[in-house]
This record gives C-alpha cells, sequence and structure tokens, in this order.
C-alpha cells in the first residue's frame, strides 16, 4: 500500500518532504515530517531544527527562521516550545 492510498481521504495528509544536508558528510537527502524535531525558544537564536543524517547517523542542528518554523509547523514537525511565555 502507498502512503498515497494510506492516507485515502485526508486530503491534507500529503506527504511532506523537506530537503536537508548534513554539515558532516555533505549529504543531501529528504526527510519526513517525522524525522525532524522543531525547537522554538525565546529568540531567533534559541529556535533551531535538527535531525539525524541517515546517511552518517549524526545528529545536526540547525538555525530555523521564521519561514522555516511555519513550514516545519505547517508540514506536521513536532515541535518543542522552550519558552513558557508566549
Ligand atoms: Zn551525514
Amino acid at each position: 500500500m502507498t502512503v498515497a492510498a494510506a492516507f485515502a481521504g485526508m486530503r491534507r495528509a500529503m506527504p511532506v518532504v523537506f530537503r536537508a544536508g548534513c554539515p558532516d558528510c555533505r549529504g543531501r537527502f529528504e526527510l519526513g515530517a517525522n524525522a525532524l524535531r522543531l525547537a522554538i525558544g525565546a529568540s531567533s537564536r534559541t529556535t533551531f531544527y535538527s535531525f539525524t543524517c541517515p546517511e552518517c547517523g549524526v545528529s545536526v542542528r540547525k538555525p530555523a527562521g521564521e519561514r522555516i518554523v511555519e513550514l516545519l509547523t505547517g508540514g506536521g514537525v513536532r515541535t518543542l516550545r522552550l519558552h513558557s511565555t508566549v
């Protein structure tokens, strides 16, 4: 069964993939939303996303700007809020 068939009837459930690159092995790949984590801090300096490189296994952490945050949250990436005040 394909992913599309599994989610038939859920029209917004298009499989979302994010392009990412590994600074360690320089691999380029696509990751599903469940492979990414987003941490939103009080400022842009403490807002970042992370994933594990599927090629070399290293943990990658990258700063996430406003657009990236929108993209990731809209794509269903698990989000961790590091600050309690909104
Ligand atoms: Zn890598």
